[in-house]
């Protein structure tokens, strides 16, 4: 079977892309291939600096400098007036610092609202009833729920409820 050849670059960022579907081989707005897969890459680590991010805020912690980051590294993707790569090697790197910032910061977010994680004694096995779907992700959230449903406690993962046990001995 004939392998097909993945296109140099996938943009479809603006209302300029080629017949309406993506800029494959360079962009019609003058993009090299290499920039896009720079500002791909930057994307990647903004939403995961943000998802982070948005945990921390969740429990009232920010940091300045990753917002002003974040909000720099997005314009330089949005208004495409920016092609020097080495530019985007240095946002790169930037987005790394940034990322290990806001780990901190959730970090210092979870121990000084729920205390430093401990090892737990948590019940293995299943559980009859009814279970629930949600995803839980933030802590903030397991603890909400935690006191409103005693169902949907039975649906997180082993790990979640060695999370769950920490989170509410405060
Ligand atoms: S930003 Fe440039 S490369 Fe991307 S879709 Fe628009 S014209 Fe094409």
């Amino acid at each position: 079977m004939a392998t097909k050849e993945r296109p140099d670059m996938f943009c479809y960022q603006c209302s300029q892309t080629v017949m309406g579907e993506a800029c494959t081989l360079k962009g019609v707005c003058g993009k090299e291939p290499t920039i896009a897969r720079l500002q791909d890459n930057l994307i990647f680590a903004i939403k995961g600096i943000s998802a982070y991010l948005y945990h921390a805020r969740e429990l009232g912690y920010t940091d300045d400098a990753v917002n002003a980051f974040i909000e720099r590294a997005f314009f330089s993707t949005l208004t495409n007036v920016n092609m020097d790569a080495m530019e985007y090697v240095k946002l790169a790197l930037e987005a790394g610092e940034m990322n290990i910032r806001t780990m901190q910061l959730l970090k210092k977010a979870h121990i000084e609202r729920y205390g430093e994680p401990v090892p737990t004694q948590v019940q293995t096995g299943t559980v009859r009833g009814t279970v629930s779907s949600s995803p839980v992700t933030t802590l903030r959230c397991l603890r909400n729920s935690s006191s409103r449903s005693r169902a949907l406690t039975s649906t997180y993962t082993h790990t979640l409820r060695c999370f769950l046990r920490t989170a509410t001995r405060v």
